[in-house]
């Protein structure tokens, strides 16, 4: 079911936006915007004069933006700072209401939506049943018919809904369609999910990688600054990685860059789901140790319990001290510390988050594994320690990023005709 109504999004012509990814290349206007958005967004409050100094930007154009995000209500004053000695600073902050948008994760335990407002928080959150085992036509028609309850339950304004940002596990082809799935998603591969959705709800739609989409979300809501380079370990039913630099996604040449999950680590091991031997993923996903936990005995509940509920049971089995569930984890955990050290050695971060739904649970069990081999075996140990830490937002943390990528596009590019002076 359609919404009625064209909303912000047919305003700005905007169905299609996303073809591709969102610019490398912005204006020099474009970055200045951008850049003054995430400081003011990661640092809460700042005063113009604190802003100069955190971007680098003159105090002349600093003030030319902020001028132009307050007219365009993005921006607010709150108050005034503690002086320095002259007279107290105006502090700015993010309008959280001024622009939101909606995030949706396909994932093969359960559909998890979020509203998000420009603030990074979210606004609300609600999960139903698994669509990605489903026709994905009628999954399509349950997403449209979902947003149109949102916005009438929010009551916010259909023109502040900037879009609609869409994850899935990847790997994915120019941010329009699936090109590769394991059951029970294989019947989306190749159905051009970007293009249905945005006919039947009237948005512009993103679609991304849930593991990219992590580290947008995590950047956006954690205020994240935007000097970090940030790597973000995800581990849903599959495991990948999220990669941060400068305030962007990092998406490589076809939108699949950090596909640490299918990093061979045995060459002798047994077959993954995307045709190689031995990957993390086919050796320690939550897959491999349900099944492995379910050989060995230890009661998880139903067969066809969804992997991932299954693997949550089996966590807290072991946090609870059950030695053959800890051994199963620990396990797990030591071939996931090497995703890590994998990653920290090819991207160099200064963050490495653990997130997705399985941490949500069992992270408390990998994050010391992790840290700990990280600290030791890191090629750049020598240059400083790179923080390892647990998202907060674990189970929403693809679906809270994949709105981040709608707020990210929508406010990037711009306001990038007109040239500052
Ligand atoms: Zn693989």
């Amino acid at each position: 079911m359609a919404p009625a109504g064209g909303g912000a999004a047919a305003g700005h012509g905007a169905a299609g936006r996303y073809r591709g990814a969102v610019p490398l290349a912005l204006s020099a206007p474009t970055q200045s915007r951008t850049m003054i958005l995430d400081v003011v967004r990661a640092s809460r409050t700042i005063s113009r004069v604190e802003l100069a100094t955190a971007t680098g930007l003159t105090q002349a154009t600093v003030s030319t933006v902020v001028r132009r995000l307050i007219d365009e209500g993005l921006v607010v004053e709150v108050g005034r700072g503690a002086s320095t000695g002259g007279k107290p600073r105006t502090l700015l902050a993010i309008e959280p209401t001024a622009r939101y948008a909606l995030g949706v994760q396909l994932g093969t335990d359960g559909t998890t939506f979020v509203l998000a407002d420009l603030g990074g928080a979210i606004v609300s959150r609600w999960r139903r049943g698994a669509l990605v085992g489903t026709d994905p036509g009628h999954a399509v028609g349950t997403i449209a018919a979902e947003v149109d309850g949102i916005v009438e339950r929010s009551g916010i304004d259909r023109r502040r809904l900037t879009g609609l940002g869409v994850v899935a596990p990847g790997p994915l082809q120019a941010a329009t369609r699936i090109v590769l799935a394991q059951p029970p998603m294989t019947a989306w591969v190749d159905f051009p999910v970007r293009e249905r959705l945005e006919a039947a709800t009237r948005l512009p739609v993103l679609l991304d990688n849930d593991a990219t989409a992590t580290a947008a979300g995590l950047y956006w809501a954690d205020g994240i600054a935007p000097t970090t380079t940030l790597a973000a370990l995800f581990m849903g039913q599959g495991v990948g990685a999220g990669l941060l630099t400068g305030g962007r996604v990092f998406r490589g040449a076809s939108g699949n860059a950090g596909e640490v999950g299918h990093v061979t680590v045995d060459l002798d091991g047994p077959v993954c789901w995307c045709g190689n031997r031995g990957c993390v993923e086919a050796l320690a996903g939550p897959a491999a140790v349900v099944e492995r936990a379910r050989a060995a005995g230890v009661d998880l509940g139903d067969d066809d319990r969804p992997v991932l509920a299954a693997f949550g049971a089996l966590a807290r089995l072991a946090l609870a001290g059950d030695r053959v569930a800890l051994d199963l984890v620990e396990d797990s955990a030591r071939y996931l510390a090497v995703a890590a050290h994998t990653l920290v050695n090819v991207v160099d971060p200064d963050l490495l988050v653990l997130t997705g739904p399985a941490f949500a649970v069992a992270g408390p069990l990998y994050l010391p594994v992790v840290a700990q081999h990280v600290a030791e075996h890191r090629f750049a140990r020598g240059s400083g320690p790179v923080q390892v830490r647990l998202s907060t937002h674990g189970p929403e943390s693809a679906a809270l990023g994949a709105a981040t990528l709608v707020l990210q596009a929508e406010l990037a590019p711009r306001g990038a005709e007109a040239p500052l002076t």
